[in-house]
């Protein structure tokens, strides 16, 4: 069992217990062979009873066996030091080598094998700028003493780990309230609770199927789910910290319910298909006064579009834009929405792939959160024009905007001003 290639998993919990312990206790791990990692689940102080300590009850290790087979140490700033000699010259200590920095050391009996984990509180610096790591685990049998790799759950997932370097934190606070957990949408929420977003409703009345798995973030296991039940789940899995919020209701049929989303949300990002969907989500939006971001794919899968509408008395609604557009006698592409191609039916399969659609999903929480950030005053997340046009699979002939030739070339356009006699843009 012994090698060098084990890893030693240790809870945020055992941790703590270990730093204000007595100097060592026994460790009780689940243990997998074939994946040569040992998390550790319960440990004792001393000699005392052993206490579970907390463990992600996900983790694939809960499942693996359960064993007595260890001992957590503390131990000098030198076996620090000797660690990092041995690593770098692949090297193992003599087990009485190992006891005499750790008098406490248990030897296995002959043919046996055990794990420990030491802790030095205050591990040496060998640098102006690097001091050793504090915590060790090795492989121990009766004649030699390896390290072995270690990790530690430190803190929380997001915020906390990203303090300092993103502005996670302003973000924390934002309410974004998303229509459409479909493809673009489904890969927009990911990237939004990536970025720190506090709070996403999603709202889509949509059940998951199987023709969706190819192009959707959420995987078969959720098939016949709704797809905001699952993308909660998914979510609530993998960013604790972003509180997802379902809301399995058809934006156009219960427009009712959604004002009051509306209402508490900070920024919109629309990524339904259908352009009675994404009218009435302009018109909702406008009247909220609040930013919206609409994200589709165009032409067969030839283009993603993100427009960014914000709520300025110089910026006109969605509409507004279309209508510039056709009276412009340029090409409008927005009618293909109602072909069936976002909404992928049996009859009338999506063209766009997955990859594709994730990325209009990342990029349009890309832009949703610099919108927010950039109200905060964050400046470099400033986007000057509010509209991107990007080539996926480009048709030639296009006019403009649409007229971009080649994969990934993208334009990006101002938005016009509102027309004095739109509905949307004169309802308030
Ligand atoms: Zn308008």
């Amino acid at each position: 069992m012994s090698g060098e290639d084990w890893i030693v998993l240790l809870p945020r919990e055992a941790k703590e217990l270990v730093e204000r312990g007595h100097g060592w206790g026994q460790l009780t791990c689940r243990i997998s062979g074939p994946d040569r990692a040992a998390l550790v689940v319960a440990l004792s102080n001393e000699d005392s009873d052993r206490v579970p300590v907390a463990t992600d009850p996900g983790h694939f290790l809960m499942t693996a066996d359960f064993q007595p087979v260890g001992h957590w140490y503390a131990a000098p700033g030198e076996l620090a030091l000797a660690e990092y000699f041995l690593v770098r010259q692949s090297r193992e200590l003599s087990f009485d080598e190992f006891q005499k920095f750790v008098p406490k050391a248990e030897r296995p009996a002959v043919g046996k094998w055990s794990i420990a984990v030491t802790y030095c509180a205050e591990p040496p610096a060998i640098s102006d700028d690097e001091t050793l790591p504090a915590w060790s685990a090795w492989s121990v049998t009766d004649s030699a003493v390896r390290p072995i790799h270690f990790d530690m759950r430190e803190g929380k997932e997001l915020v906390d780990a990203l303090d300092g370097l993103w502005p996670a934190r302003a973000l924390s606070s934002k309410r974004v309230l998303l229509f459409g957990a479909g493809s673009i949408g489904g890969a927009a929420a990911e990237s939004l609770a990536s970025y720190g977003a506090g709070e996403i409703d999603v709202v889509d009345p949509d059940r998951l199927l199987f023709h969706n798995i190819p192009r959707h973030v959420l995987t078969t296991k959720y098939v016949g789910m709704k797809k905001v039940d699952a993308l909660a789940r998914t979510l609530g899995e993998a960013w604790p910290e972003c509180q997802v919020t379902p809301w399995g209701i058809d934006l156009v049929t219960h427009a009712n319910l959604v004002r009051p989303l509306l209402d508490k949300a900070d920024i919109v990002v629309c990524t339904v298909d259908g352009v009675e969907a994404r009218r009435v989500a302009n018109y909702l939006a406008r009247r909220a006064r609040k930013p919206i971001v609409f994200a589709c794919v165009l032409g067969d899968g030839g283009y993603g579009e993100i427009l960014r509408i914000r709520p300025l008395p110089e910026v006109g609604c969605l509409e507004c834009q279309r209508r510039r557009l056709q009276e412009a006698e340029r090409i409008d592409l927005e009618p293909t929405l109602d072909r069936g191609y976002g909404t992928g039916t049996r009859h009338n399969p999506m063209t766009a792939v997955g990859g594709d659609l994730h990325l209009m999903g990342q990029l349009t929480a890309k832009i949703t959160v610099a919108t927010l950030l950039r109200a905060q005053g964050e400046l470099d997340q400033t986007i000057v024009d509010d509209n991107l046009v990007i080539a996926l699979r480009p048709t030639p002939g296009y006019s403009d905007p649409f007229d971009t030739t080649r994969v990934l070339d993208q334009k990006w356009y101002r938005a016009g001003r509102p027309y004095d006699d739109c509905p949307a843009c004169n309802a308030t």
